[in-house]
């Protein structure tokens, strides 16, 4: 697996539809200071989940929008596509190609999608947990992060160690089946409430219904025994 294309389309300095092609071989983007090359890691960054403005150098969703140069109006919507080659189902996804796409609008909103399908960010986290890629991971190391790692706390450096060893996507596992014996244990106690509640009318209904049955059979008794009498009492 290997990422092999970015499409860029109002992302931060990225006012025109920008496309890079990145074939096995490119190690390196150059460019002159202020070129837009770390918006490109920070573009790559947002995309695998980052929640964290402060690390895509940003302040709000806003930022991540080109805001405007002297010969270009400011932009309503940002969009980046991550296409990664997935020849060796390292990611466990009928395709061959994975693209990634996110989205960002002025107002905030901002949009998932899979191979052009909608997606929840769950779903991009847990489909890039499979190939051990993450947003805190160290699939991205920014520049200064080296010294950065050094002032985790523990709880940080487990976060990175997990995507490190590729356990993040049977801990997202643990997690989301943690939730759902949560969701069924309150279930579980909900239902027995009603239980609860409606045995007591339940047995007076069984009463009356067996009181009912009783009825029933005397009334056939009684007919068939008078049908017996006239009969004799008119021979
Ligand atoms: P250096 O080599 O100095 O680290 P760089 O090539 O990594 O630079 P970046 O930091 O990626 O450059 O890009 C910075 C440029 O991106 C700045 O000129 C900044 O004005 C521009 N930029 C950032 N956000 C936006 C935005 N929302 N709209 C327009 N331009 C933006």
């Amino acid at each position: 697996m290997y990422l092999k294309k970015l499409e860029l389309n109002g992302f931060k300095s990225f006012a025109f539809p920008t496309t890079l092609e990145l074939s096995p071989g490119v190690t390196a983007i150059v460019g002159p200071n202020g070129s837009g090359k770390s918006n490109i890691a920070d573009a790559i960054r947002w995309i695998l989940g980052e929640q964290s403005m402060k690390n895509i150098r940003s302040q709000s969703g806003k930022d991540l929008i080109f805001s405007g140069s002297k010969t270009k109006h400011k932009l309503g919507k940002a969009s980046v596509s991550l296409y990664l080659d997935n020849q060796d189902g390292r990611i466990p996804l009928d395709y061959s190609e994975i693209v990634i796409t996110r989205e960002i609008f002025r107002d905030g909103t901002s949009e998932y999608f899979i191979n052009k399908k909608s997606a929840r960010l769950m779903d991009v986290v847990e489909i890039l947990a499979k190939a051990n890629i993450g947003s805190k991971g160290f699939s991205v190391i920014n520049q200064g992060m080296e010294s950065e790692i050094l002032k985790y706390t523990p709880s940080e450096l487990y976060d990175l160690l997990e995507d490190a060893s590729g356990v993040r996507y049977l801990q997202l596992k643990k997690k989301r089946a943690e939730r759902r014996l949560k969701s069924t244990q309150t279930n579980i106690e909900k239902t027995t409430a009603v239980l609860r509640e409606l045995l007591p009318h339940l047995n007076f209904l069984k009463r009356e219904a067996n009181k009912a049955r009783k009825k029933e059979e005397l009334k056939q008794k009684l007919s068939q025994l008078q049908r017996q009498f006239f009969g004799s009492k008119i021979r």
